[in-house]
């Protein structure tokens, strides 16, 4: 299972019976991504929700793709976002405290840490292929990207 499968909305009996619906707490699921998102339904949400819900669909469901919002976009940006998270230096925990706030998201820090273990693993994958077969430049690109992920 991908992390973005694992990242929750916060609150989320609240918001169903604030939108008199119910849609899966999974955040990148495609029915919440439908309902939070592409719906009338941002109007019948408390401000502050409704900020948090504009800001993630400016800052992760901003592409022109066709097949939009299933094209992957949001889930590779999400990616991107935690990555640049551990790389100011955040742990786990403080990574969940950081989507909390920012977008009204949550996970469970023990999967977010495995996912930053898994990155780790596979910028090492990566460097090893590079060491093989592909320049130096590329190598070290990866080696130093490793390094951002694991001395924050
Ligand atoms: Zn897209």
């Amino acid at each position: 299972m991908a992390i973005t499968d694992k990242i929750y909305v916060k609150n989320h009996r609240q918001l169903a019976s604030q939108l008199e619906t119910s849609f899966p707490k999974s955040a990148f699921a495609g029915a919440t991504l439908d309902l939070l998102f592409t719906g009338d339904s941002l109007a019948n949400l408390d401000s502050t929700t409704q900020d948090r819900v504009l800001d993630f669909a400016e800052d992760f469901l901003d592409c022109d793709c066709k097949s939009h919002p299933y094209c992957g976009c949001a889930e590779r940006k999400f990616i991107q976002y935690l990555l640049e998270l551990r790389a100011q230096g955040f742990g786990p925990d403080a990574i969940v405290d950081v989507m909390g706030d920012d977008y009204m998201l949550y996970a469970y820090s023990g999967d977010i840490l495995s996912f930053l273990d898994q990155s780790v693993r596979t910028l090492e994958a990566a460097e090893a292929l590079a060491e093989i077969e592909a320049s130096r430049d590329r190598r070290d690109e990866l080696h130093d990207a490793k390094h951002e992920l694991t001395n924050g």
